[in-house]
């Protein structure tokens, strides 16, 4: 669960037919993407192939002629709302029964014969490895369902180009897999084994990015910070893209915290274009749960880990992962992670209650001890001290100033946009006349738990 952890997952919908050209003869393909940044990625990736063989985007389901889920199997809700999706789907194919109707992404290789089996108006399921078949896998499809979720662990996909969506940040995938195989997580098993892209196809990426227009970039990957390709590590990576003239800001996630060298946090503190935000999946604070989850470091590592983030970085934001109610988690236990919360004080969080992945190690060992309503009172119990925590550290900004991307127009407040500061916040002021994607100087003058909100600065 590092979107892409894809430890992080906040579930992220986009629909869209990113940046292929509108219309034509050509077969239009419209794709809905779920999950993480990494999903996001994939779609442009998916894009970047179809628009090779000449498909076409289109803007509506009604326009197209495949529809395109690309999806993430985290968690069961995710998965949920992908089935409700196609059944609603299937209306339209019923309709219209020349439309291709298709799965991709993590669900495709983690429920590939659920699928076909037992929803016949899928046409087609494709895996994480698979996206160069797509248009054969398409034409395939008008005959019989068509699948192909192998995993290829040599699959980098580093000669195709990306169709990037609009907007202020680049996605550029640097490593894909992950080889950590925590106890509760699916990544692994529909994604495979870990593999890093060569620093030189990626410098080309950023290039490509910075010359289209993007100031920033987030490079993304499981556990992205123990990217190697033989001769490059992390460190030398972020270098390398700072140096790349145009970019401004370079983000990166998930990071491992295990895999978190001293010669990172070095380059972090010497290169101001990476922002000083870090999301730094937790998990848990109870050393006891942290070993059932497999997570090869403790909560003293930890802490002492932030320590030296912190006093290299300062200003730092951080964000993390938390899973309450997993199997065997004691009151202490969690009491454990409500301290370390507390003690670490984190800008924001993701907070999930456990729920058992079929084909996880937890899943096949462990048995789920926790009862449905007492995960739900630690969940809340641990959402309501954040948001105190967040509310706090926001309120601190206040009277200060933020430089910001603009990212466009706020969805509430007619007049107002929206835009990041280096730490991620997300900064609500008035428009004004800004334009997106430039930065802005704001003057912070209130702030909520999740949203700072300011006037700009002249
Ligand atoms: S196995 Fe662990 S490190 Fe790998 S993606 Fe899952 S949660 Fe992250």
């Amino acid at each position: 669960m590092q979107l892409l952890d894809i430890e992080r997952q906040p579930d992220v919908t986009a629909a869209d037919g990113v940046g292929l050209p509108v219309s034509g003869a050509a077969r239009r393909v419209f794709v809905e993407t779920y999950g993480c940044q990494m999903n996001v990625s994939d779609t442009e990736l998916m894009m970047g192939v179809l628009k090779e063989a000449g498909f076409r985007r289109a803007l509506r389901v009604e326009d197209a002629d495949v529809v395109l889920l690309n999806t993430c199997a985290i968690r069961e809700r995710a998965e949920e709302r992908v089935v409700g999706r196609l059944s609603q789907l299937s209306s339209v194919k019923r309709m219209r029964p020349d439309l291709v109707l298709g799965v991709s992404g993590c669900m495709a290789k983690h429920l590939a014969e659920k699928l076909l089996n037992q929803l016949p108006y899928v046409d087609l399921v494709v895996g994480p490895d698979s996206y160069r078949r797509l248009p054969e896998l398409i034409g395939e499809a008008a005959g019989n369902p068509a699948l192909d979720v192998r995993l290829d662990r040599h699959e980098d996909y580093l000669d195709l180009d990306p169709v990037r969506q609009e907007g202020t940040n680049a996605w550029i995938t640097i490593m894909r897999g992950c080889d950590k195989f925590c106890t509760f997580c699916i990544v692994p098993y529909v994604r495979g084994r870990e593999r890093s892209v060569p620093a030189g196809d990626l410098l080309r990426q950023v290039r490509i990015a910075a010359a289209e227009g993007f100031r920033e970039v987030t490079l993304l990957g499981q556990t992205v910070n123990s990217y190697h390709d033989g001769e490059t590590d992390f460190a030398d990576l972020l270098k390398m893209v700072a140096h790349v003239e145009g970019i401004r800001r370079i983000r990166f996630t998930s990071p491992h915290p295990s895999d978190f060298s001293d010669k990172l946090i070095d380059t972090m503190a010497e290169e101001s274009k990476v922002c000083r935000f870090i999301h730094l999946p937790v998990q848990s604070g109870s050393d006891r749960v942290l070993k059932a989850m497999e997570r090869i470091y403790s909560s003293g590592r930890y802490l002492d880990l932030v320590d030296r983030l912190r006093s290299a970085l300062p200003g730092l934001c951080l964000s993390t992962d938390v899973i309450v109610g997993f199997p065997g988690e004691e009151d202490s236990d969690f009491e454990s992670t409500m301290a370390l919360m507390r003690h670490v004080r984190y800008d924001s969080a993701f907070m999930f209650k456990y729920s058992p992945r079929k084909g996880t190690v937890a899943f096949r060992e462990i048995p789920d001890t926790v009862p449905e309503a007492e995960k739900t009172r630690r969940l809340q119990t641990v959402i309501a001290q954040q948001t105190k925590i967040s509310g706090e550290i926001n309120r601190g900004y206040v009277g200060h100033l933020q430089e910001v991307l603009v990212e466009g127009d706020a969805r509430r407040g007619k007049g107002q946009a929206v835009g990041k500061s280096d730490g991620f916040k997300t900064v609500v002021f008035p428009k004004n006349g800004v334009r997106t994607n430039t930065f802005v100087d704001i003057r912070i003058t209130g702030a909520t738990s999740h949203t700072l909100i300011g006037r700009q600065e002249h």
